[in-house]
């Protein structure tokens, strides 16, 4: 299958953002879906841009709000893969509420977000997940806020799925996008994803450095939610691989009633004399 389009993308030399598009891709191969299966939403951020960069139908939209296109998208076709994508400020920022929710709600789509600790698009200001002390032109003396811990906060929500990457190791970040995208409910896949142009701080050496891989722990189980925030703890949130897994039933699977066919192919069609009085109701 391709996934891959002629879109070059508009990402600077060595971003991390590129192996997370290039793992997505491979992912979805591996898979063996076909583009027209899948949908990639995203938010806005240098990240956003992801979702023209990948062939499959991708719809860009507005600051924050990946999550509820891509759980209104869902609802509507349940047939489609619906991934979806965004930085870190995009997410956990602006959009963190949604987040939560989509959480709690668990429909079954899978969430990337490519976290690097500062907001890049708008040239390198402090942002949701950046370190207490981070210097930065919006807080020179340092970051005197506490950074969101991506998969802290989702465990506590609740998370079915969680599982966290690094761009310098796209194995097992393909991996990893597989098993979010198979799981039957709301996954998370945090990857960090450095900026190379504006955090001189947490870059491709730092990561290497501080990041703990779980998969080279044999006696890590996932499935403990407790022993998983207890890692995520222990490790300050710099760990990486599959996370926690729960298998548990997704929103659409217990909506009461819910039809056997996609909303996307119900014959919608109306009596033009109805359509005209509700027109009239909402002028
Ligand atoms: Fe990537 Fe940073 Fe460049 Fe944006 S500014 S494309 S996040 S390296």
């Amino acid at each position: 299958k391709e996934f891959r389009n002629n879109v070059r993308p508009n990402w600077c030399p060595g971003c991390g953002d590129f192996s997370v598009q290039a793992a997505i891709q491979r992912a979805l191969a591996n898979l063996g879906v076909e583009p027209e299966q899948v949908a990639v939403v995203s938010g806005i951020g240098c990240s956003g841009r992801i979702s023209g960069y990948i062939n499959t139908y991708g719809f860009h939209g507005v600051h924050g709000r990946a999550l509820p296109l891509a759980q209104g998208l869902k609802l509507a076709n349940r047939d489609l893969t619906v991934i979806a994508a965004g930085g870190d400020g995009d997410g956990f920022g602006i959009g963190l509420g949604h987040f939560i929710h989509a959480v709690r709600r668990n429909l079954d789509i899978t969430y990337v977000t490519m976290d690097n600790q500062i907001y890049g698009l708008t040239k390198g200001q402090t942002s949701p997940t950046s370190g207490h002390g981070f210097k930065t032109k919006t807080t020179p003396t340092g970051n005197i806020e506490h950074a969101v811990r991506p998969i802290e906060l989702a465990l506590g929500a609740g998370i079915g799925f969680a599982a966290q990457g690094f761009s310098s190791d796209i194995n097992q970040l393909t991996r990893l996008v597989e098993l979010a995208i198979q799981h039957k409910g709301f996954s998370l896949v945090n990857v960090f994803s450095p900026c190379v142009t504006f955090n001189k701080i947490n870059t491709y050496d730092w990561f290497k450095q501080h990041i703990v891989n779980l998969e080279n722990d044999p006696t890590y189980d996932p499935t403990d939610r407790s022993r998983a925030m207890q890692k995520v703890l222990e490790t300050g949130g710099l760990c990486t691989g599959l996370i926690y897994r729960e298998e548990r039933p997704s929103y659409e699977e217990l909506i009461p009633g819910f039809q056997a066919e996609p909303v996307a192919r119900h014959n919608l069609q109306m009596d033009p004399d109805v359509f005209r009085e509700l027109v009239a109701e909402f002028a």
